[in-house]
């Protein structure tokens, strides 16, 4: 009996010491963080943190799981994707998130993005507009200890008044124009990231930025492609 307890001592302890034992995935992500996002100029501590701690594989259907930390984005059903690596760490590192921030997030998709929030700011709340999507995502981001991502099924266009305004905004599907309603719970002094072009072609990602007063400026940051905005 002794023994056992010991065997079980050691097993517990070896499992906390050493990550790599209970995430086979550690080192693709450490990886992942290194050749893609730093490699490439992602310096904010908190988004390179967060991408190096958030179980990508977790959010991804089964069939992919064996890829999920390569540079590319990854079918997760229903004509969707989830962002490739970089795209979510630069997306990320262009709002500068931090603690106490409150961010929405449209097109939760497979909650990836709205994981890594998650682990720096205060509260997400974050739209998709596909049913199956947005239950997936939930739970899964529910299981994975989540208590601060709140995800809604609905059409993002709208946003999501009760719970605005909003420190900063990430957009990721691809929209002809910049929704109002988006711009309007956007704070003052708030960061909104968003792909703006037609759908199936290279899209601009723009930052919009609200400066006090309610002045409006935008940047384009780089070409991108997403999938659409959609509407029901
Ligand atoms: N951020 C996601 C990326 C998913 S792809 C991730 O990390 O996995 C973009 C998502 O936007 C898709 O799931 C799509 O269904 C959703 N979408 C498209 N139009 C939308 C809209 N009007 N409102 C909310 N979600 C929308």
């Amino acid at each position: 009996m002794m023994k056992l307890s010991l065997l079980i001592s050691v097993v517990i302890l070896l499992l906390s010491v050493f990550p790599a034992q209970q995430d086979k995935y550690y080192r693709e992500r450490q990886l992942m963080v290194k050749t893609q996002l730093e490699s490439r100029g992602i310096v904010h501590k908190p988004t390179l943190k967060a991408m190096r701690s958030v179980k990508r594989h977790l959010l991804v259907p089964r069939d992919q799981e064996k890829n999920a930390y390569e540079d590319r984005p990854l079918p997760i059903g229903y004509g969707q994707t989830i962002s490739q690596p970089y795209m979510v760490g630069y997306m990320t590192e262009v709002i500068r998130p931090k603690k106490g921030m409150k961010v929405l997030e449209i097109g939760t998709g497979s909650g990836y993005q709205a994981a890594v929030l998650g682990e720096i700011v205060d509260e997400v709340y974050t739209i998709e507009i596909i049913e199956q999507l947005a239950k997936t995502s939930r739970s899964r981001l529910g299981d994975m200890g989540y208590t601060n991502i709140h995800v809604k099924e609905g059409d993002g266009y709208f946003g999501w008044e009760e719970h605005a305004p909003f420190d900063a905004i990430v957009v990721t599907a691809a929209s002809a124009f910049i929704p109002p309603p988006l711009i309007e719970q956007l704070k003052e002094g708030g960061k909104m990231v968003i792909p703006v072009g037609a759908p199936f072609t290279t899209q601009q990602l723009m930052l919009v930025e609200k400066q006090k007063g309610g002045k409006r400026t935008t940047r384009n940051l780089l070409p991108v492609r997403f999938v659409p905005f959609t509407r029901n």
